[in-house]
């Protein structure tokens, strides 16, 4: 028998029947597939140093010399009284769309609360990054950094918040005042944290803390979330410096998919999460705290490295956050915004995939 006569159809038919069987099949096995594809996304865990230490895939990271360092912080000091002048604006968000829209699977928002606090909802699922209400991301109240902007709504106003994805233990991204009021808000809350983080949220009587490397997932309501590498490091006290990780965060879903960057200065991981999870629907990057430039780069990009990092990780759309809401460095306030949206203008981000929000507002995608 001729092969091409295999079963007494010609190669031809064959062809045209297995194309009209593959049309014929469900939309939602391809999104099954994608989802299965998203859980084997295969990322290398977080570098550990010879001391024990969480690391970079560089190794350790420069923050620059005692010269670049101690006049830094003499400037910090100098500037605890700065104006909020170039700080966003506040577009206080009543929180009642939001609320209306919790179950709604085919609406998908994304809220910017002010610093890398965003408010996600896709699938009929809530979720924060990374939530700060507190004025002083700091032990103590009146010490460090000083809020500009308010929140741009009230943790009373929220909807219930289904998880919440936290990107390390600096103090402006760990805020366990406000940990602690989410959980007692809903006990039914989930909190995704990176390895070693905890231990902290459990001693302050928050429960529903799962601990993630990079490249592990977990699925919440039909979302897969991703702990992903950064270039970061941590320290809440004299003792603990990169004791913990640090992350950065996707989440991704049968219709969206989005990218959470957190802190971290630019690095070729980008790229890989670009190629393995990318496309994302809204990727929300950090474009501040970046000058002194010699103590901040390993740490922080720049506003051109992040719209280098977003097109890296294939965004369609842009979040700038990390930005104007705490005195944390020495640029202007209102730089970085204008920065970015000047680099971004001569990239395939150009115009309306650039979003600088107000605090407070809310867009879907
Ligand atoms: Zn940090």
């Amino acid at each position: 028998m001729h092969p091409t006569a295999f079963f007494g159809i010609t190669t031809l038919r064959r062809i045209k029947i297995i194309a009209l069987l593959l049309a014929l099949l469900p939309t939602s096995l391809s999104q099954v597939t994608q989802a299965s594809e998203d859980t084997m996304a295969n990322f290398t865990k977080a570098p550990i140093d010879d001391k024990g230490l969480f690391t970079n895939v560089k190794g350790e990271l420069s923050q620059g010399g005692l010269n670049v360092r101690v006049p830094f912080m003499l400037r910090r000091f100098g500037t605890y009284f700065r104006s909020g002048d170039g700080a966003p604006t506040l577009s206080k968000n009543d929180g009642a769309a939001l609320r209306a829209n919790a179950l709604n699977k085919e609406k998908a928002t994304v809220t910017w609360v002010g610093h890398a606090t965003v408010l996600v909802q896709m699938h009929g699922v809530t979720f924060l990054t990374d939530p700060i209400w507190s004025d002083w991301p700091s032990p103590m109240a009146y010490i460090g950094p000083r809020r500009f902007v308010a929140p741009g709504i009230e943790i009373d106003n929220l909807p219930k918040i289904d998880f919440v994805v936290v990107s390390h233990n600096h103090y402006d991204h760990l805020d366990l005042p406000t940990l602690k009021s989410l959980a007692k808000r809903s006990a039914d809350t989930k909190f995704f944290v990176p390895l070693g983080n905890a231990k902290l949220l459990n001693s302050q009587g928050v429960a529903n803390v799962t601990e993630m490397d990079w490249g592990d997932t977990a699925t919440y309501q039909g979302l897969t979330i991703h702990c992903l590498p950064t270039q970061h490091w941590s320290k809440r006290s004299i003792s603990d410096t990169r004791k913990t990780l640090w992350s950065s965060w996707a989440v991704t879903g049968p219709e969206k998919r989005f990218y959470f960057a957190g802190d971290t200065g630019y690095f070729p991981g980008f790229k890989e999460i670009g190629e393995k999870l990318g496309p994302f629907d809204v990727a929300a990057m950090p474009i501040g705290a970046y000058e002194p430039n010699a103590m901040m780069k390993a740490s922080h990009m720049d506003p051109a490295e992040s719209v280098m990092a977003s097109l890296d990780v294939k965004a369609a759309q842009v979040l700038a956050i990390h930005f104007g809401t705490f005195d944390l460095s020495d640029e202007p306030l209102a730089e970085p915004p204008v920065l970015f949206k000047e680099a971004a203008a001569k990239t395939a981000l150009a115009g309306d995939k650039t979003w600088v929000f107000d605090v407070g507002e809310t867009r879907e995608f």
